[in-house]
C-alpha cells in the first residue's frame, strides 16, 4: 500500500469543513484560528481549515470520501522522519490527531516517570496526517 498526502486546498466562501475528532461539519469560515500551529502542523502535510468550533481539534476542508490516519514520526539521525512506533511488528497508526497527540503525551509522561526525559526532545517527534481517497 502506498499513501500520499494531499496538497493544501484554497479557501473560498462556502467551502465545507469537517472536524477530525467529533461529528462537527460546517463552513470552513466557522473554524477558529489554530492555536500552537508550530506544534500541530508540519510542512508538506495538508493545511487544516482551522480549529473545530465544537471541540478545538483540527478541522479540514471536506473533500471526497477518504480514509485517513496519523503517524507519530521520530526524527532519526540516519533516516530522517520515520514512524518507529510499532505494535505487534506493524507500524502504529492513529485514527485521529487527538489519539496521536494523547499517545505522544503519554510517551513523554512515561519518560518522565522513568527519569529519561532529558534524553528525548519533543522537537524530535511530530504527528503526520495521511489520507487516501476511498475508491468506490
Ligand atoms: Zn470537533
Amino acid at each position: 500500500m502506498s499513501f500520499s498526502t494531499l496538497s493544501p486546498i484554497p479557501m473560498s466562501e462556502d467551502v465545507k469543513a469537517a472536524c477530525d475528532d467529533c461529528d462537527w461539519t460546517g463552513l470552513a469560515d466557522d473554524c477558529q484560528p489554530i492555536k500552537d500551529p508550530s506544534q500541530r502542523l508540519n510542512a508538506g502535510s495538508e493545511v487544516p481549515a482551522g480549529e473545530c468550533p465544537e471541540c478545538g481539534c483540527l478541522a479540514y476542508v471536506k473533500g471526497p470520501e477518504t480514509n485517513r490516519y496519523y503517524e507519530v514520526q521520530t526524527n532519526t539521525t540516519i533516516n530522517g522522519w520515520v514512524n518507529v512506533w510499532q505494535t505487534d511488528g506493524e507500524p502504529l497508526n492513529f485514527l485521529s490527531e487527538k489519539g496521536a497527540r494523547d499517545a505522544l503525551v503519554e510517551f513523554f509522561e512515561d519518560l518522565t516517570i522513568a527519569e529519561m526525559f532529558d534524553k528525548y526532545s519533543r522537537d524530535d517527534y511530530r504527528i503526520v496526517r495521511f489520507e487516501t481517497e476511498v475508491l468506490t
